[in-house]
């Protein structure tokens, strides 16, 4: 199977070269980093299968842990217990034993005797105890609001854009058995923080997004506190992750501090593979599908070369085994 035409697709928002990664850390990347030792993890959700997109992540993960001394842990994000299958999960790790990417950390080892702290289902424990940390300080309040009750009051926004939250709970004052939901309180403030590629950035997440859900009517936690609290107690230093959570940066940077957290993890939000019309990749296109290229006789270095091909990393696609990747980012500085 071929994959959607490379060329077209290759520009995936701005081309990601590395001369642009130099100019927007203005120093090199090696001197940004904690020293060696520093931690950062692979995290993807088993709601659907791997894709390209997974693989691009894959590639900055290891490729600037393995260049800059850096550790992987692998945490699955299955706190939303809903969407999420155990033979996603099997599918996930052994997609990724078939690329080669080996993390030093990972729940696989304990995958069928028990519990781990990196598979987010075993974790409640861990949120309830966070959770109570901050209702201790008075920053936790029940929230009744479906999704249509806050669409009312901020009118409609476009799809896979979540809307404001208001506030209308934090005035109300329920009872705490009125709902399981909970949201935290965010301070009013502006968070200004380094993106290792975008450089300096700058979010107020109180006026952006509003004060954040932290578990659901369904008493499901979320993905922006669980990753949070996960983050903190895993001592992840360094966090390598997609655009499209950038505009989450701000109100979890506020989030970790309200927990404790005084040394703000470093970040660096890379590009996103899209399609040639621009629609992102989902793990439901089937036409990016690590299993379905493993199936159509694609080569693991093969499909990392292509990762990095289109992430801009390589200026023409060619082979690069997992082994190779910190090559794609050790002469950045
Ligand atoms: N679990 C998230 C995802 O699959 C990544 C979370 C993160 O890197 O903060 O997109
Ligand atoms: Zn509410």
């Amino acid at each position: 199977m071929a994959l959607p035409s490379s060329t077209s697709s290759a520009s995936a928002g701005a081309p990601f070269e590395r001369a642009a990664l130099v100019h927007h850390t203005g120093a090199s990347l090696a001197s940004r980093l904690p020293a060696p030792g520093w931690r950062t993890r692979f995290a993807p959700a088993p709601t659907g299968y791997l894709h390209l997109g997974h693989v691009v992540n894959a590639v900055f993960v290891w490729g600037i842990a393995r260049a800059f001394g850096g550790r992987v842990l692998l945490r699955l994000e299955d706190h939303d217990v809903s969407r999420c299958r155990p033979e996603y999960e099997a599918a996930l790790l052994d997609d990724l034993d078939w690329l080669g990417f080996v993390p030093d950390e990972s729940p696989t080892r304990c995958f069928r005797v028990g519990t781990t702290p990196h598979r987010q289902s075993d974790n409640a424990r861990a949120y309830e105890r966070a959770l109570a940390q901050l209702d201790a300080a008075g920053l936790v309040y029940p929230c009744t609001c479906s999704r249509r009750d806050i669409l009312a009051l901020t009118g409609p926004v476009d799809p896979g854009v979540e809307p404001r939250y208001p506030g209308t709970c934090r005035r109300a004052h329920h009872a705490p058995d009125r709902t399981v939901a909970r949201r935290v309180r965010l301070d009013d403030t502006v968070v200004h923080f380094h993106d290792l590629r975008r450089g300096a950035q700058q979010q107020q997440p109180a006026a952006e997004c509003g004060d954040v859900l932290v578990r659901d009517r369904h008493g499901q936690w979320t993905y922006q506190f669980a990753v949070v609290v996960d983050d903190l107690a895993q001592g992840i230093d360094v966090i390598i992750r997609g655009e499209d959570l950038l505009a989450s940066t701000g109100r979890q940077l506020l989030l970790a501090a309200s927990l404790g957290r005084t040394a703000p993890p470093r970040l660096l939000h890379h590009p996103l593979l899209t399609h040639a019309d621009g629609r992102k990749l989902s793990k439901s296109a089937g036409d990016t599908g690590v299993r379905e290229l493993r199936a159509a006789g694609w080569r693991a270095d093969a499909l990392i070369g292509e990762a990095a091909y289109r992430a801009g990393l390589l200026a023409s696609p060619r082979a690069v085994a997992a082994r190779e990747v910190a090559a794609l980012f050790a002469h950045t500085g």
